[in-house]
């Protein structure tokens, strides 16, 4: 469950977000749309605090991003709390973002054992549950240069899914990807989605925002301009600019 209230952010004078609210409750699948720039990824990037906020709150299961409370009183965590609490929150990037010097068991296994305190072996026996489960059970010794993008982009999948996280959060995880390499990727996202997971997801693939998200968001220059279920937003737009983008990428 993740809970946004007021949240706002400023580079150099620039607003990137106004005043965000949004709720993702257990086990839902929110897919976030938008134009370029308009405050997607730094929006995903305050839920696990690799963005700091200028004002309004950001938690995770009831646990506040960046911060503890005491009383009615909020106090700023150090960082390596704060690092603590990002282990909560998983995200898949566009870009892999894999360790290249190491297989894709090492990629899967290596956080568990450091973060987690999982043994060596505990951790290796996870990793190959992890990789037959994104379909690459025959490929845990290959190294991330010897995978194609989609099969790279499965094992971080399987990375962030090591650490079991409350909420796993993706940022067009399949645009980097040559189309035939697209729905393999997909699909995984699809199976997390129908085992319960919590998903946020930002993606410009319309359709499958239609088919596997419960809701979708539509945010233009750092606002939420529109929130609801895909048949609502994507086929039934209430607001001009949701429709006007939707004309372009449909
Ligand atoms: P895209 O679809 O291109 O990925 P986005 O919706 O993810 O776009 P963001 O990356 O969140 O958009 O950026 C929102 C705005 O914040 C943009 O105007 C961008 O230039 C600005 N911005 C993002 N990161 C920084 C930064 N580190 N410093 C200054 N400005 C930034
Ligand atoms: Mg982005």
């Amino acid at each position: 469950e993740v809970r946004i209230e007021g949240v706002c952010k400023q580079y150099s004078g620039h607003p990137v977000l106004q005043d965000i609210d949004l709720h993702v409750r257990p086990g839902e699948v929110l897919a976030i749309l938008g134009p370029s720039g308009s405050g997607k990824s730094t929006l995903l990037r305050t839920i696990n605090a690799l963005e700091k906020v200028d004002r309004g709150l950001v938690s995770v299961d009831g646990e506040f991003i960046g911060y503890r409370r005491c009383g009615d009183t909020l106090y700023e965590l150090k960082e390596k709390d704060i690092l603590r609490r990002r282990i909560e929150v998983g995200m898949v990037f566009q870009n892999f973002n894999l360790f290249p010097h190491l297989t894709a068991l090492d990629n899967v296994a290596e956080a568990p054992v450091a973060v987690r305190g999982l043994t060596r072996a505990q951790a290796r026996a996870q990793a190959r549950e992890l990789l037959a489960r994104v379909g690459l059970g025959d490929r845990e010794a290959a190294y991330p240069r010897q995978l194609s993008g989609g099969q790279q982009q499965r094992v971080a999948i399987a990375r962030a899914l090591a650490l079991n996280p409350k909420v796993l959060l993706f940022d067009e995880p399949t645009s980097a990807l040559d189309p035939e390499l697209v729905g393999e990727v997909l699909d995984v996202i699809k199976e997390l989605a129908r085992s319960g997971s919590t998903l946020v997801i930002v993606t410009h693939e319309i359709g499958f925002a239609r088919e596997v998200a419960d809701r979708v968001v539509f945010m233009d220059a750092g606002r939420i301009v529109e929130s609801g279920p895909p048949a609502q937003v994507l086929n039934a737009p209430t607001q001009a600019r949701t429709r006007e983008f939707l004309a372009k990428v449909l």
